[in-house]
């Protein structure tokens, strides 16, 4: 028997998941945003179920982008940190990439390039750091980018983006902030525009524009800590299984696993999982992190190791060796999980490791 650790995902979900955000917004496109192997979850398996329903698919790098390409994918891709080098250009256009142009440098860069290689229809976006101060062009050189690549005749569509800091915390002022910083930029100048990830798509309206960028939530995940009305309208898309290995009694006064840091405090039935760090499940998740074996939740007990975790059986005498154990999914959220661990459902999705098999299933 092989060691059964299995992330289940639900292409139709994810289908499911891309509607709802569209239909916060009707009249925009949305980007699926399927970087990092769609968040884990297999960036080929789930742009060929979005395909012919997702207007354009957006990804960190030209490797995943050409990945896609190779798979057969034909929709749009925008590379939404642009190009590194120089020489990619020449990739972008053989493969119509959309990219994002986030500096002057790249502009300098991309002029020289268009120069020296005839082409047309580019399609770029132009990102504006509206505020979070990681990428894009200052609010007062707005004018002289977006001039100077209107000007180009390579250039047949030119979109203005930027990014939110903290969507994702509603009571804050900075996303108001960037919305201002964004409608002074854009005041004259006729533009599609794109500002709204996730958290964007689903709590600020009023920045949803023309085009969408949902990422976490087509997962069935949600950017927000403290929950979101918009939450129960999501369907998982992955639920991670494995299977109890090994059941003990173990004394009370005894410990469990490395560092003896779970001591029993009673007589304990422990049983041992085949899931740990190495197969991206955090070894941050604290003794008391949820797990639901045979519909019944449980708790870790002692640290998560490379290959393997503890629970408490200790009230679960129907559960034997070869039971199968949810660790996130249909019927325990991964937010919920990520916040036992300290972390976000996205380090948890996109830190699942090659040793996960991933099973896919469309209904
Ligand atoms: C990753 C990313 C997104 C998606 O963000 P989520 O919070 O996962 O929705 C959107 N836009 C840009 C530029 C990104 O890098």
């Amino acid at each position: 028997m092989a060691r059964n650790l299995r992330a289940e995902v639900n292409l139709a979900a994810i289908r499911h998941n891309y509607q709802l955000a569209k239909s916060q917004a009707k009249m925009a496109k949305a980007v699926a945003i399927i970087k990092a192997d769609a968040y884990g979850h297999g960036a080929v398996q789930v742009a060929k179920s979005l395909s012919g329903v997702a207007d354009a698919f957006g990804v960190a790098a030209i490797e995943e982008a050409l990945e896609l390409r190779e798979a057969g994918i034909e929709e749009p891709i925008l590379l939404l940190e642009g190009f590194f080098e120089t020489d990619e250009l020449k990739l972008i256009i053989q493969h119509r990439l959309w990219s994002a142009i986030h500096s002057l440098e790249q502009i300098d860069r991309l002029e020289a390039f268009l120069d020296a290689h005839p082409t047309e229809g580019l399609c770029l976006w132009l990102k504006v750091d509206s505020g979070m101060h990681r990428l894009g062009i200052h609010p007062a050189d707005f004018n002289q980018a977006w001039s100077r690549l209107q000007a180009r005749s390579e250039v047949a569509e030119l979109v203005v983006m930027s990014h939110f800091a903290c969507a994702d915390e509603p009571e804050r002022q900075d996303t108001y902030k960037q919305i201002e910083a964004m409608s002074r930029c854009l005041e004259g100048v006729d533009a599609k525009v794109s500002l709204s990830n996730s958290a964007g798509v689903m709590h600020w309206p009023q920045a949803h524009y023309d085009w969408l960028r949902p990422g976490i939530m087509l997962y069935g995940a949600s950017p927000f800590a403290d929950g979101h009305a918009l939450e129960a309208s999501q369907q998982p898309a992955m639920t991670l299984t494995t299977q109890v290995i090994a059941i003990r009694e173990v004394p009370a006064g005894d410990a469990v696993g490395y560092g003896a840091s779970f001591v029993c405090d009673v007589p304990m039935r422990i049983g041992t999982l085949a899931v740990g760090y190495a197969d991206g499940y955090s070894r941050h998740a604290p003794a008391g992190t949820p797990v639901v074996v045979n519909g019944q939740r449980t708790r870790i007990v002692g640290r998560v190791s490379m290959d393997m975790i503890t629970i408490d059986l200790t009230h679960h005498a129907d559960v034997q060796v070869g039971d199968s154990v949810e660790l996130w999914g249909e019927q325990l959220s991964i937010n919920e999980v990520a916040k036992y661990c300290n972390t976000i459902p996205y380090t948890l999705l996109s830190g699942l490791t090659r040793r996960v098999k991933r099973i896919y299933k469309d209904q």
